[in-house]
């Protein structure tokens, strides 16, 4: 069996791994790199308008032509930095994954072959390889660890995920991996982001008792809070805490209506009846009017931001682009961290200066994050007792932590945890 790094084997994001016997090859993931999209002021929409070899120049995108005779495309989430790049490529092999992930795809590219799998549910992709999807935790909807069911042994790719067990909308399938682990795990391909962090990353539940805390406590003002606009069990705690404090939510920016949209459509959010969702820029500049004419407090809105982007929802308010004037007393709440590029941290930078010069009072870091910490990955990899790990989504520092993990286990580097880079291939 051979193993080939094709993105994320050098920093974070454009995620894309083969796996290969004989002459079938199947592809994981195929995302592009947000930071860099970012650095060159592209949006996805744009994306397009670019050759393949001058996105695979700057960055942003992947060169899967290394893989040969690839026979499916499988999707682990629905994540930019693992499926972005499906669009731009256009594969020709069937696209793989669970429902919901696939209507986000669908969203960005309509003509792919999609081949739709519930949790468990075993496929045959090609003579060598049976796909299955196991339920897991992370920050959206409908996350999966692949399963590959080779005459080899199985292999598994658990890029993303964290373990939450009080999620309200997801559980992380441990009696499936329990019994994969009892049987003979070849290879186990792992994100490495947050390897570092000591401990277990929090549960969801944490932000919804923070959350709670820090909306009643606000007496004053219009509250705005701002989240990542696939993270619906977010967006749902945040309605929920609406809902208590009697004031109408609103929902404003284009891809957080879209998310809530879907979300409605699997029944995996639960709106009140006052909701009001703004998916136009003209209904935006509707509701901000309205709000700015009427009494502020009545109002709490969930819009776009929170990294500061200069386009977003929240970014053109605080300019005083959209109409409406943020007054002193008003309160954002960032259910959110920032992610830390240099871009990111310059553009929060002037966003919260922005904020301050109102009179705005700021809530940070109301969030928990959606990637494992090493002991969530140590619990897995004695769950798994994979023959030979591959740490994947993260740069040499992040997979250079996991290997270390992993010789504490037992592993041995370069004999069976192996660290690779974009292009190389392992031959196990
Ligand atoms: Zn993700």
């Amino acid at each position: 069996m051979k193993i080939t790094a094709v993105g994320g084997y050098k920093a974070v994001g454009r995620n894309m791994t083969g796996v290969s016997i004989a002459d079938e090859t199947i592809a994981l993931d195929n995302g592009i790199r947000l930071d860099t999209l970012q650095i060159y002021d592209e949006d996805t929409n744009q994306l397009r308008k670019r050759s393949i070899q001058e996105l695979i120049d700057m960055d942003i995108i992947t060169q899967p032509d290394r893989l040969g005779n690839v026979k499916a495309q499988v999707v682990s989430h629905g994540h930019l930095d693992h499926f972005g790049a499906i669009p731009i490529h256009q594969p020709k092999t069937p696209i793989i994954s669970t429902p919901y992930t696939i209507e986000i795809i669908k969203n960005e590219y309509r003509q792919g072959d999609y081949i739709s799998l519930d949790y468990r549910q075993e496929h045959e992709l090609s003579r060598k390889f049976t796909v299955e999807l196991i339920e897991i935790t992370h920050s959206l909807p409908y996350a999966s660890i692949v399963v590959l069911h080779t005459p080899e042994g199985d292999v598994v790719y658990a890029s993303d995920f964290r373990l939450d067990n009080h999620s309200l909308i997801a559980r992380p399938d441990y009696k499936r991996l329990r019994q994969l682990g009892k049987g003979h795990v070849k290879a186990l391909i792992i994100e490495s982001t947050r390897v570092k962090e000591l401990g277990k990353t929090p549960s969801e539940s944490v932000v919804r008792k923070k959350l709670k805390d820090v909306v009643e406590f606000i007496d004053e003002g219009i509250i705005v809070s701002t989240t990542f606009s696939s993270h619906v069990e977010r967006i749902q705690s945040i309605i929920d805490e609406i809902e208590k404090k009697g004031r109408t939510p609103v929902v404003m920016g284009r891809s957080l209506s879209r998310n809530v949209s879907l979300a409605k459509k699997f029944d995996l959010i639960d709106l009140p009846a006052e909701t009001r969702v703004c998916s136009s820029a003209r209904a935006s500049r509707n509701m901000l009017e309205e709000i700015d004419k009427g009494r502020r407090e009545d109002y709490f809105l969930i819009a776009t931001g929170h990294q500061g982007e200069p386009d977003s929802v929240l970014s053109r308010m605080v300019d005083g682009r959209l109409p409406f004037r943020f007054q002193d007393g008003d309160s954002l709440i960032f259910c959110a961290n920032v992610i830390p590029t240099p871009l990111n941290k310059a553009s929060r930078y002037i966003l919260e200066t922005k904020l301050n010069r109102h009179g705005v009072r700021v809530f940070d870091r109301i969030h928990v994050s959606g990637h494992s910490a090493r002991e969530d990955h140590r619990y897995i990899m004695n769950l798994l007792k994979p023959e030979h790990i591959i740490p994947c989504h993260g740069d040499m520092g992040m997979r250079g932590s996991y290997a270390e993990l992993a010789t504490g286990e037992g592993y041995e580097i370069g004999v069976d945890v192996h660290l690779l880079t974009n292009g190389k291939t392992i031959d196990i």
